[in-house]
């Protein structure tokens, strides 16, 4: 089978490490892919929103499957692109249609669907411009702190926690009237905030069947004891430790089921992954948020979990026989530790030189903002690497990932040390 992934993170890195290894793989392509995924497969200089580039490039190739690593094409319809036109629709897309996408793509639209199906999810209200006057008095009405979410998409940036009232209508007022998050402010979902501890679990869905994928925790703030300012993912482990068989059964049964048939009683087409962002309340699991694809960096602590041939129940995600595919995973676990550029999340520089990748021999090293210039390879991003270990206990893998995060140079290189600890 001829693959191609598009996307060019350390997520994206991680698919192409699993699915090299498949006896299924012909040839992989990764659009645009980094400096790393060369050694699995043949890069492509394509965006990844450039639809009519993937595709001239899929028929020129003889691809089979289109693996989606973000969710900006997604959003954007590449797989409703790729069914529209007769020439392409043999090619499968794994990634939901631009409908299922909008689980990610709006606040306002996964709410409605939670609620719809009676999946476990903080009490909301939605509202417009028009009326931000009750939008205001809302507010008046609600516990504090609360919680302010852009429904479009905002880069990871438009979900405010306000801890006073006049903030939060400072904040309601900033993005309706003053369009603060652009579009995707125009519609704002007010939430009831969650107290608890949040985690991931991801589920690869035919739009029948599915597979429950190992669980992970990520940590997203770039100072050690997760504080400072928010990042795309400074590392993750997978198992949660916290997540044991009776909770993870609460989430299958209260949420993964009812996500799957919901999106069937809808009509809602899905072939693809869906992460499930989880706040354990007191050992109950809400949905936080939907995304309609893996995370990063989850991916790389998720994905080398898992033993079967990623290929296998891609093929399988494909043809709609999801359940009649192996499928197993490694009792291990697994931590990634991201190594950043200095001044990440704010402004850093590009172009560093990256040395000493040969000395990590215990852990897989997941390339993400690289790039290869004259021979060499060099800082293309705020996260550069991802580290990942495996091994028999947490704190031996929290070890060896934070050793093996140590040897790898650049210039302005940090990353933190703590990944993991507050779960020994
Ligand atoms: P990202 O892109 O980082 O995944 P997002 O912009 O899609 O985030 P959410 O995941 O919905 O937005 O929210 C971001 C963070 O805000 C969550 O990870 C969580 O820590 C916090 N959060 C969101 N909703 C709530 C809630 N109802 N109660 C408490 N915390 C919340």
């Amino acid at each position: 089978m001829n693959i191609l992934i598009v996307g060019s993170g350390g997520r994206e890195s991680a698919f192409a490490y699993k699915i090299a290894q498949s006896p299924k793989l012909t040839k992989l392509y990764i659009a645009p892919g980094n400096a790393g995924t060369e050694q699995y497969g043949q890069n492509i200089d394509l965006k990844v929103t450039d639809f009519e580039g993937i595709a001239a490039f899929a028929l020129a190739n003889d691809i089979n499957l289109i693996l989606v690593g973000p969710e900006e094409p997604l959003v954007k319809g590449i797989h409703d692109f790729f069914l529209e036109r007769d020439e392409l629709k043999h090619i499968a897309v794994v990634g939901p249609q631009k409908l299922g996408a909008q689980l990610e793509g709006s606040k306002d639209f996964s709410k409605e669907f939670m609620f719809r199906h009676n999946i476990p999810t903080a009490a909301y209200k939605s509202f417009e411009l028009s009326n931000l006057e009750e939008g205001l008095a809302y507010l008046e009405t609600q516990k504090l702190p609360i919680v302010l979410k852009a429904d479009g998409l905002a880069a990871g940036k438009g979900v405010l926690i306000c801890e006073t009232l006049e903030d939060a209508k400072t904040e309601l007022t900033a993005m309706l009237a003053e369009a603060k998050f652009g579009q995707a402010s125009s519609v704002v979902v007010i939430e009831e905030f969650l107290k608890g501890i949040e985690l991931s679990v991801f589920v690869l869905t035919d739009g029948d069947s599915y597979k429950v994928l190992p669980s992970a925790k990520d940590y997203k703030r770039i100072g050690e004891g997760d504080t400072g300012l928010n990042t795309g993912g400074m590392g993750s482990i997978s198992p949660v430790p916290f997540a044991d068989a009776s909770f993870l059964n609460k989430v299958e049964e209260r949420i993964i089921k009812p996500t799957v048939d919901g999106l069937k009683k809808d009509g809602i087409p899905y072939k693809g992954f869906i992460f499930i962002g989880l706040m354990n309340v007191n050992g109950d699991p809400f949905v936080i948020e939907y995304n309609v694809r893996m995370g990063d960096p989850e991916t790389e602590s998720v994905l080398p979990r898992i033993e079967s041939d990623l290929v296998d129940l891609l093929e399988g995600v494909a043809k709609g026989d999801l359940d009649k595919r192996s499928y197993t995973l490694s009792p291990k676990t697994a931590v990634t530790v991201m190594l950043v550029s200095g001044g990440y999340p704010g402004d850093y520089e590009n172009g560093k030189v990256i040395n000493n990748i040969e000395n990590v021999k215990e852990s897989i090293v997941f390339h993400a903002g690289t790039k290869l210039v004259d021979g060499e390879i060099v800082t293309a991003g705020g996260r550069v690497i991802a580290v990942t270990t495996m091994q028999d206990d947490l704190f031996t893998a929290l070890q060896q990932a934070t050793a093996d995060a140590g040897r790898i140079f650049f210039q302005g290189k940090y990353f933190r040390t703590d990944i993991g600890f507050d779960l020994i």
